[in-house]
């Protein structure tokens, strides 16, 4: 390629993506998975085998850095510069907590601060990450709802988090070999409302050029958004967890507004025909345990019969219950250990299988639904969520009637 060529205005369609080289403009690499990284090395000129080693270099070995990519060709590290960047997020700050979980806080402009989380385990080391700055979802027991919403995240920014987690990780354990085993993308935000921008960061993850993650172990957790639940299945399956929280319309739309819109009844459904294309057999339902308004054995029950409902046995679904993490705005508190066992052993004497979720890093705020960031919210949830609070006088009638105490 020329020079006068690279100062063309050249556009690509590289898969669903569009890549380009436009004057002046210097692009984060970041943002490219392999497709896109080799439509934008050929609009330089150069071959697929190229952008299979310059991936490599930046996800595989962390380098930041084109002339420190030694057997990179040097007509392309010159070609690069001016045009392109690796340009990861500014960490603002660094948690560990007492249980050696690590919160990482990212500053991605705007006034909106974003949270990733390590959970380092005997057998894996799991990476959390968010897909949005907030989220618009406003789910009642959510401390990253309450906040609202301001923006989606960019591929980069979200693939981003674990380029940082990844290599951070391993220059600090002084280790060689991959150190993060396990993606979730249940920090803030929900992610299938970022689909479009969520599918080439798994992609990524998933790449042997890249992360080489198992399909197995990325899962995206979503609170419902069905249509896309759907495509992701075509498009990109993963493992899915579902965060349900409630075995019935009434109480759902109280906890996971997003419930008005897609009911049990699509949801259900959405959650079976998913499984077709699931790297595993079965889902995760998410269940957050809120004293006295989720946890009792009558609604255990229900949660029994819901699954029987949808599926021809109980083993297409798992549960995991989580202990409610409170924030300080949330009214809520977290069922007592004892209501919560109880109420594992109905689903568990039915044969679904349910694990309790250790609660990881709290005295940080790393914990799930603690992650919150600094959001500048452009969409006011927020106010939303503070009228629905001040309706609750409702919200218990209709709880009650439901069997549920809020
Ligand atoms: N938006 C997605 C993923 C992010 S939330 C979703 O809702 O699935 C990740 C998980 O944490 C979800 O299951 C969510 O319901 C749960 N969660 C949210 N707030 C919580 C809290 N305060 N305590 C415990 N779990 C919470
Ligand atoms: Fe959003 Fe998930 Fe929190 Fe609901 S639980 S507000 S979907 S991040």
């Amino acid at each position: 390629m020329t020079t006068d060529q690279s100062h063309d205005e050249l556009h690509v369609q590289a898969k669903r993506r569009v890549v380009s080289l436009i004057p002046g403009s210097v692009v984060n690499l970041l943002e490219y998975d392999l497709e896109s990284l080799t439509a934008f090395c050929e609009l330089l000129g150069e071959k697929r085998f190229r952008a299979i080693q310059l991936f490599r270099w930046i996800h595989q070995r962390g380098c930041a850095n084109f002339e420190d990519m030694s057997d990179l060709a040097k007509s392309l590290r010159q070609k690069l510069k001016g045009v392109a960047e690796i340009k990861p997020m500014e960490v603002v700050s660094q948690h560990i907590s007492y249980d050696g979980t690590i919160k990482w806080l990212f500053d991605v402009g705007g006034g909106n601060v974003i949270e990733s989380v390590f959970i380092p385990e005997d057998d894996r080391g799991t990476l959390c990450l968010s897909t949005q700055a907030g989220c618009a979802m406003g789910c009642r027991f959510c401390s990253t709802g309450h906040q609202g919403f301001s923006r989606n995240l960019t591929t980069g920014e979200i693939i981003g988090q674990l380029w940082f987690a990844e290599h951070f990780l391993r220059k600090h354990l002084q280790r060689d070999e991959r150190v993060i085993s396990n993606a979730v993308m249940m920090g803030m935000g929900e992610p299938l409302q970022n689909y479009a921008v969520l599918v080439p960061a798994l992609r990524m993850m998933l790449d042997d050029h890249a992360y080489g993650l198992s399909r197995r172990r990325v899962t995206v957790s979503t609170s419902g958004l069905v249509k896309k639940m759907d495509l992701l299945g075509l498009e990109c399956p993963v493992a899915l967890a579902v965060s349900l929280h409630a075995p019935n319309n009434a109480l759902r739309d109280y906890l996971v507004p997003l419930n008005i819109k897609h009911p049990l009844e699509e949801l259900m459904p959405a959650c079976v025909s998913y499984l077709a294309h699931a790297p595993r057999d079965f889902i995760t339902f998410e269940y957050c345990m809120l004293d006295a308004v989720n946890d009792t054995d009558a609604l255990a029950h229900e949660l029994v019969q819901l699954v029987k409902h949808y599926g021809h046995s109980v083993s297409w679904c798992k549960f995991n219950l989580i202990p409610f993490n409170p924030f300080p705005a949330s009214g809520l508190h977290r069922s007592k250990p004892e209501r919560i066992l109880a109420f594992a052993q109905i689903l568990s004497a039915s044969g679904i299988t349910t694990t309790i979720r250790k609660t990881r890093g709290d005295d940080i705020d790393a914990a799930c639904g603690q992650l919150a960031g600094d959001v500048v919210d452009r969409t006011r949830v927020a106010v939303r969520i503070a009228r629905q609070r001040s309706a609750e006088p409702a919200a218990t009638a209709l709880a009650t009637a439901t069997g549920a105490k809020i």
